[in-house]
């Protein structure tokens, strides 16, 4: 048993002992080797179930609106990425702080289960990666918030996130068009990227509903893009850069590549600003406040 395993189990273990939470949202092993699946643990014996390995990449913090109508204190393992989507639950008004005992874990990169179950079923002959893409780019590996932290503190990676925006704004209007127009056309409308997103959090999602039906299901070239377009948008500004969405893609849509543009454009039309780094008021995103000396030069 790891160090991080023996201590994520001990104070899951206190925390419930002592009736500081009525629930702990961690990390257990799955069927396979390579799967650290989420779980919920409400009983201090079942402490033991708790793991913290190289597996640990699904963001809990995604798990987290299926609670916001309840009022129990919940104590949650949060890595860097993971920890940003808390801050922005906490702003979005989804999650109280209060309601919250963060465990941090201050995380050296995990590896990505997908490529794994991949490799093993046969689906793809790459080996997989000893990190997940996402991890390659990671700028904050440490919480930015918690009540307790575990592990080591580690350094974030060189900051290569936006090279390859860079080369698609370098492409021609038509060009960027057949590029997008080309990666959308296979989408499958499984809405994984969606639901694997903390950023995605309204209680009714636009895709979902029916009258009246703003975007049409159909797989079709217009309605992919239209439901990438709006997702993104939606997104904007509150993205905290997971990696998660594209990750759950199960045909391998390179989502980041339209997230990090509009981080990219956010942080330099309206910031300085990243989002989900800290909790202060002037924190909130820059497309969820107005101020009266707000960039008007488009109107
Ligand atoms: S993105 Fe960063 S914090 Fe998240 S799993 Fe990868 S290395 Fe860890
Ligand atoms: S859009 Fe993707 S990268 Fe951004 S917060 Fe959602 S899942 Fe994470
Ligand atoms: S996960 Fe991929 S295939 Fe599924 S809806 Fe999102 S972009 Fe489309």
């Amino acid at each position: 048993m790891s160090d991080n395993t023996a201590k994520a189990r001990e104070i899951a273990k206190r925390l419930l002992q002592e009736g500081t939470v009525a629930m702990v949202l961690g990390w257990e092993k799955g069927d396979e080797p390579y799967v650290s699946a989420p779980t919920v643990i409400r009983d201090a014996a079942d402490a033991e179930r708790l793991v913290v390995d190289e597996y640990c990449i699904h963001d809990l913090a995604a798990l987290l609106p299926d609670y916001r109508d309840r009022s129990e204190k919940i104590a949650i393992f949060a890595k860097g990425c993971d920890s940003r989507g808390i801050v922005r639950l906490i702003q979005d008004r989804v999650m109280p702080r209060e309601r919250l005992y963060i465990i941090g874990i201050n995380c050296p990169g995990m590896k990505d289960p997908n490529e794994f179950f991949r490799a093993a079923s046969g689906l793809s002959k790459a080996k997989p990666a000893e990190k997940a893409a996402k991890c390659l780019s990671c700028q904050y590996p440490n919480p930015v918030v918690y009540d307790e932290i575990i592990g080591e503190p580690q350094q974030p990676q060189e900051d290569k996130r936006f090279a390859e925006v860079d080369k698609i704004e370098s492409m021609s209007a038509d060009e960027r068009y057949d590029f997008f127009i080309k990666e959308f056309s296979r989408c499958i409308r499984c809405y994984a990227c969606r639901n694997a997103c903390v950023a995605c959090n309204c209680r009714t999602c636009i895709f979902d509903e029916t009258k009246p039906q703003w975007v049409r299901r159909s797989t079709d070239p217009v309605n992919n893009m239209l439901y990438q377009i709006v997702r993104s948008m939606h997104v904007a500004g509150r993205c905290v850069e997971c990696g998660e969405c594209e990750r759950a893609c199960p045909v391998g849509i390179p989502l980041m590549l339209f997230n990090r543009k509009l981080i990219k454009d956010v942080d330099q039309l309206f910031g300085p600003y990243q989002a989900g780094l800290s909790l202060e008021d002037d924190a909130i995103p820059p497309l969820s406040r107005y101020r009266v000396d707000d960039p008007d030069e488009f109107m």
